[in-house]
């Protein structure tokens, strides 16, 4: 799987210290509140369990799991929920935690679903953006890194469902897709 890589482009020690980083943030933010934190399945799954272990007022949690890629690299724009919410967002603050946002149409989706279910507030927490792909404007409340328009893989984040595994975040050899 190591091989597979070209180039590291953010450490485990990196990405450690700026989810602690995040934790600070948003338990300042959310000081005397109970967030409900949903986690967009696959990739943010990592990134959720190592967030809330960083965030120390208390927090429920829930899993949502959507479709916007097919196999694909890109996005379509048509998104499927796989996975819809066990709990009832209404009335409540809502922190997503995404692992990439790219063209921001999964994202600008979830938000409008959330809205019309009537949450109190909707704040999102990305680890990576990628501002220029974007094509819908949106933006996440709390970003980790910004990234360059190449596609990532690793901590969560897969190629054809493997990778998601590596502790850090890296590219992919060229080869890799054209096999
Ligand atoms: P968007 O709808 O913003 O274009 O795409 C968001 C989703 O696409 C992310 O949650 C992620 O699943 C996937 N995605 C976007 N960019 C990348 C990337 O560079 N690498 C991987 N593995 N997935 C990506
Ligand atoms: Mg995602
Ligand atoms: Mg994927």
């Amino acid at each position: 799987m190591q091989n597979d890589i070209q180039e590291v482009l953010i450490t485990e020690e990196e990405l450690q210290q700026k989810i602690k980083e995040l934790g600070r943030t948003l338990s300042e933010e959310y000081a005397g509140r109970t967030p409900l934190v949903i986690c967009v399945l696959k990739g943010a799954f990592i990134f959720m369990a190592d967030l809330v272990k960083a965030i120390t007022v208390p927090v429920e949690m829930d899993f949502m799991a959507v479709s916007s890629y097919g196999a694909s690299t890109k996005s379509s724009g048509v998104v499927k929920i796989i996975k819809d919410l066990d709990v009832s967002v209404e009335g409540r603050d809502i922190l997503i935690v995404e692992d990439i946002i790219d063209s921001g149409l999964t994202l600008s989706y979830l938000i409008e679903l959330l809205r019309n279910r009537n949450a109190a507030t909707i704040s999102v927490v990305t680890l990576f953006d990628k501002p220029s792909g974007r094509t819908v404007n949106l933006e996440a409340s709390y970003t980790g890194f910004v990234l360059p328009d190449e596609f990532v893989v690793g901590y969560g984040l897969d190629y054809a469902e493997r990778y998601r595994n590596l502790p850090y975040v890296g590219v992919l050899k060229p080869e890799i897709y054209s096999n």
